[in-house]
This record gives C-alpha cells, sequence and structure tokens, in this order.
C-alpha cells in the first residue's frame, strides 16, 4: 500500500455519472471554477457507471480539453455507491471530495468544505439545510431509517447527509483496505471514526433527469445499511422465536388441561387459522432475515472484483 504522503494531486474531486450528459459541461466548468481558487494542482475523475447516454462523449471532450480530468467508464451500470468506490481506489488527491454529478449538490461548496477540512477535520460532511424538490415520502423515510439505523448500529450516521463531503487521504487509505461487497460508504465512513464535522447547505432540485433512486433501491441500499453493520435482526428473530415458543408453550398447557381435564371441547377453527397464519408469516419473515445475511456472505465468498473498467486514462499507481 502507498503511504498517503505520495499524492501528487492537492485535492481530487470524485463524481459518479449515470445519464448526466446534459449537466456535465456546467458540471466541469462550475466544479474547475472552485477548484482553483483552491489549488492549480487538482483532479477531476469522472465515473461512468454505464450511461445509456452520450456521458462518456462529453467526459473524453473535457478530458480532451484539461490534462487534470481523468475518467474511468465501467463496462455497464454497477450502481452509484461502485462508483464513487472506484473513484476512491484510483484518486491520488490529498484530499477528496465525493460529489454527485446532477448538480445537486453544489460544486461551490467545497470551498467551504476544503477551508473546514483545513482546520484539522478528517471528515467534512455537507448536511443539508433543506431539501428542494423532494418527495414528503422521501424525506419521512430518509429521516426514520437514519433515526432506526442509528439505534440498532452503534455507529451514528448524520441525518439529512448524503455522500457529498471531503475525506483526507488516510480515511481513503482505510476506505480502500475495507472490501465489502455491498457498499454503504457514508456508514463506513462514520465507522472509521476521526475528526469529523459538517458545512449546512441548501440541496437544489435536480435539473435535469430524473433520480435513479426508485423505491427499490432505496430499499435495498437501507437494508444494506443494516445488514453491514448491525445484527440487531437477527438477535431480534432469536429473541422472537424465544418470545412465541413461550406463549405456545401455554398454550399447549392450557389445551391439554381442557382436553383431559376439565373434558371440555374446544371449538377451535378460528383459533387455529389465527396461530397458523401467525407462526406462518414470522417464519417467513425471519428466514428473510436470515437470508439477507446470507446472501451477503455469499457476495462476499464470490470474491468477485466490484467493478469492470473497460476504459480509463488513470496510470495504475
Ligand atoms: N449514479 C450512478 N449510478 C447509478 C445511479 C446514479 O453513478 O446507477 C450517479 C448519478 O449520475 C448522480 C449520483 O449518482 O451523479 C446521484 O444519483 P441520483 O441523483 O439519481 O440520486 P439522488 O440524488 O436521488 O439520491
Ligand atoms: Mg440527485
Amino acid at each position: 500500500m502507498k503511504s498517503y504522503n505520495n499524492r501528487i494531486f492537492d485535492i481530487s474531486v470524485l463524481v459518479p455519472i449515470y445519464n448526466e450528459e446534459k449537466i456535465l459541461p456546467e458540471l466541469y466548468t462550475r466544479i474547475r471554477e472552485t477548484l482553483i481558487t483552491i489549488s492549480e494542482n487538482y483532479e477531476i475523475v469522472f465515473v461512468n457507471d454505464g450511461s445509456t447516454d452520450n456521458s462518456i462523449l462529453e467526459i473524453l471532450k473535457l478530458s480532451e480539453q484539461d490534462k487534470n480530468v481523468f475518467y474511468i467508464n465501467f463496462s455497464r451500470n454497477f450502481g452509484h455507491q461502485i462508483a464513487v468506490t472506484a473513484g476512491i481506489d484510483s484518486c491520488r488527491g490529498k484530499s477528496v471530495v465525493i460529489i454527485d454529478g446532477d448538480l445537486q449538490d453544489p460544486p461551490e461548496l467545497i470551498k467551504e468544505l476544503y477551508d473546514k477540512h483545513k482546520e484539522g477535520y478528517d471528515v467534512v460532511y455537507a448536511k443539508r439545510r433543506k431539501r428542494e424538490g423532494e418527495t414528503w415520502f422521501k424525506r419521512v423515510s430518509a429521516k426514520y431509517f437514519y433515526k432506526i439505523l442509528k439505534n440498532i448500529t452503534l455507529i451514528d450516521i448524520p441525518v439529512d447527509v448524503g455522500d457529498y463531503r471531503i475525506i483526507s487521504s488516510k480515511v481513503v487509505e482505510y476506505l480502500r483496505l475495507m472490501p465489502e461487497q455491498n457498499k454503504f460508504l457514508r456508514g463506513q465512513i462514520a465507522w472509521l471514526g476521526f475528526k469529523q464535522t459538517e458545512v449546512l447547505f441548501n440541496r437544489d432540485e435536480r435539473k435535469f433527469g430524473k433520480t435513479a433512486y426508485t423505491l427499490n433501491k432505496m430499499l435495498s441500499f437501507a437494508i444494506d445499511g443494516i445488514a453491514a453493520f448491525s445484527d440487531v435482526p437477527l438477535k431480534l428473530v432469536t429473541k422472537l422465536g424465544f418470545f412465541i415458543s413461550l406463549f405456545s408453550f401455554i398454550i399447549i398447557i392450557y389445551a391439554l388441561i381442557s382436553n383431559f381435564i376439565l373434558k371440555s371441547t374446544i371449538s377451535g377453527w378460528t383459533s387455529l387459522i389465527i396461530s397458523f397464519t401467525f407462526i406462518g408469516g414470522i417464519q417467513l419473515f425471519s428466514i428473510g432475515i436470515i437470508g439477507e445475511y446470507i446472501s451477503r456472505i455469499n457476495n462476499n465468498v464470490r470474491n468477485r472484483p466490484l467493478y469492470i473498467i473497460q476504459e480509463t486514462n488513470i496510470n495504475k499507481h
């Protein structure tokens, strides 16, 4: 592993790109204008995550214009978290910014993040003051998700914070040592510790296109976050099983007494149906939870590369 002192850029900016061709020119201009107020010695790494539009052509154009623009072109879509991970694996800056490519994270904030970072914080994340153009459902579900996560994991992931942040090369080194296949970067960074702080900003609406995070993807992301950092659901299943067994033991005694001692016949259709369906539901749910963990073990045991690079202009260091 290379020491983090050998970095050749003062600052790296990592941008995952999925179908953002319309936004790329403005995105690049605004990032560059902010970066040159910090240092001319910057790099911008675009990770094209299997876009189906012409994003890659726009990125190639930019990399010809500006020798500090680098790209990683995936062989297909691997997802936002993996795209950011590829950037983390290849960046060479002393400080590294992770930013969304849809201009919902205003690039001008990089200066503020950087200044705060230079006060001695390893991680400075951008915290949304208000969320423009996001549905009521997304706001409420996100809020409760992070509350639950905080309660069942030992790590404290800040609420209203995405992946927009600046991290030191020390944090980058440790992220590279975390090989899990189901990525939940903001959790990993919170788990690492170090000195962390926040800067507040207003999150803008998406200018073009629409969010790629469907309800289904959000749900998978949430389950990833929980399964990667907590065994509480598994323990919950054990406890649930214990209490239901205890309860059913009492019912068994009661049934035996009323049959053999009290000799009273039980007209039991309703209670049978209720207990069958109840136990059936609980069992499926519990198997499902165990399955979530097993599928993650399976993913990690397979040990495939996280992503496949079709083409890049970063010389492997
Ligand atoms: N993105 C990506 N791969 C995907 C989906 C999204 O690289 O499969 C990128 C996208 O181009 C954007 C960022 O990840 O730069 C955030 O995506 P999006 O705006 O859809 O998420 P949201 O802002 O709704 O959380
Ligand atoms: Mg977005």
